[in-house]
C-alpha cells in the first residue's frame, strides 16, 4: 500500500490493525502479516469504507482461515474480517435459516437441535464460517453447501448490496464463480423439520466419523488436493511416495495423507513446496494433474 493510499483510509467505525500477523487468523498458523486488516462494525461501516476507499486498494475477504495457506510474505492491501458479532447473527423465517456471514459453522452445533430444524446436519463438522463455506462450496457426507442455499445477500465492490440465487454463482465440487470483490454478508439456507434426537445424533454421528478417519489437533487446513475423477486424492498421494514427503516444518498426516501437518517451525515456503512436490510425483506416476483445494493467498 502506498503512504497515500495509507494516509486516505476511510474514517471508519470498525477497526483497523496493521501488520497483523496471518498466522493468528489461519489454522495453518504459517505466513506473514495482512499490512491492514479490516473489522468493520456492521454493514454500513463496510459500505462506506468500499465507497470511499483510496482507488487500486487490493482487498481479500478473510473468513475464519481453516482454508487457506497465506505466503510468508504476507497479504498487502486490505483483509477484511467480518469478525463483528453483528456478521454472526442469525434468524428463522419459515423453512430458511438466515446466517450471518461470519457465523462459525459449528455454532450450527446449538442452533439446529434447539430450534427442531435439520438439513444443516453436515456443515455442523466443517471448520470456518458461513461466508467461507459458501465461497468454497463447502461439504462432507454427501451434501454440500449449494445443495442448501436458497439464496444469498452479498455486497459487491463498490459497495452495493445483491440478492443472489444460487444459479448465479456456478457452483461445483469444492467450487463458486464468485468475483473476487463480492464480500457474502448472510446466506440463506434451507432446512427441513426433524426432531432434536434425531439432529443431535446424526450430528454426533458425523463427528465419531471424523474422529475415527481424520488426524485430531493439528495444525491443517483440511483436505489438502480435491479429489480428482480418477481416484481419492489420497491413494494418489500414497501410491506416489507423497505420504512420506517432508519439507522443512510440513508434511503429510500420518492417519490421512490428504490432510497437511504442520510444525511449529513451519514456513509457507515448506507447506508450498512439499504441495508442489506431491503434485510433481502423482503426475509423474499417475499422469493426473491433482488441484488443490486448500487456498494460497499473499506474496512468496
Ligand atoms: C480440520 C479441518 C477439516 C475440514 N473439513 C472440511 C470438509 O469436510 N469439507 C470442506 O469442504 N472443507 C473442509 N475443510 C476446509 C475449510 O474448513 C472449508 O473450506 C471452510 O468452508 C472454509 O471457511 P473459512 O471461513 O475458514 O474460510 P477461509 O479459509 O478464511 O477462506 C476461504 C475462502 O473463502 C473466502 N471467503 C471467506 N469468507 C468470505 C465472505 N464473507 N465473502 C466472500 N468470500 C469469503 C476467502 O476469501 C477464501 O477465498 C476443513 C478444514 C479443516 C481445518
Amino acid at each position: 500500500m502506498t503512504t497515500k493510499q495509507m494516509q486516505n483510509l476511510p474514517s471508519v467505525r470498525g477497526k483497523y490493525l496493521f501488520d497483523e500477523p496471518m498466522r493468528r487468523h489461519t489454522w495453518l498458523g504459517v505466513g506473514g502479516e495482512a499490512e491492514v486488516m479490516f473489522l468493520p462494525e456492521d454493514e454500513a461501516d463496510l459500505q462506506y469504507f468500499l465507497r470511499n476507499k483510496p482507488q487500486n486498494l487490493p482487498v481479500f475477504i478473510l473468513g475464519g482461515g481453516s482454508n487457506l495457506l497465506v505466503r510468508d510474505g504476507g497479504i498487502k492491501g486490505i483483509t477484511i474480517k467480518l469478525q463483528n458479532k453483528n456478521f454472526a447473527q442469525w434468524r428463522i423465517e419459515n423453512n430458511l435459516l438466515i446466517c450471518g456471514a461470519g457465523m462459525q459453522n459449528f455454532a450450527l452445533k446449538n442452533i439446529l437441535p434447539e430450534n427442531n430444524i435439520g438439513g444443516l446436519e453436515f456443515l455442523c463438522s466443517i471448520p470456518g464460517t458461513i461466508g467461507g463455506a459458501f465461497r468454497s462450496n463447502a461439504g462432507c457426507f454427501g451434501c454440500e453447501l449449494a445443495q442448501v442455499l436458497h439464496h444469498a445477500k452479498i455486497m459487491n465492490g463498490q459497495g452495493d448490496i445483491l440478492e443472489i440465487t444460487p444459479e448465479q454463482f456456478g457452483f461445483a465440487y469444492r467450487h463458486s464463480d464468485f468475483p473476487s470483490d463480492w464480500i457474502i454478508l448472510e446466506a440463506d439456507l434451507t432446512t427441513i423439520t426433524k426432531k432434536s434426537e434425531e439432529i443431535i445424533a446424526q450430528i454426533k454421528q458425523n463427528e465419531d466419523y471424523r474422529k475415527e478417519h481424520q488426524p485430531q489437533g493439528i495444525r491443517t487446513a483440511g483436505s489438502t488436493f480435491k479429489n480428482p475423477q480418477e481416484k481419492a486424492a489420497w491413494k494418489l498421494i500414497k501410491e506416489s511416495g507423497g505420504a512420506e514427503m517432508i519439507i522443512g516444518g510440513a508434511k503429510m498426516s500420518a492417519q490421512h495423507c490428504n490432510f497437511l501437518e504442520v510444525s511449529d517451525n513451519a514456513r509457507a515456503t515448506d507447506v508450498e513446496k512439499l504441495c508442489e512436490n506431491i503434485m510433481k510425483a502423482v503426475k509423474t506416476k499417475f499422469d493426473v494433474s491433482l488441484e488443490l483445494e486448500i487456498k494460497c493467498v499473499g506474496q512468496k
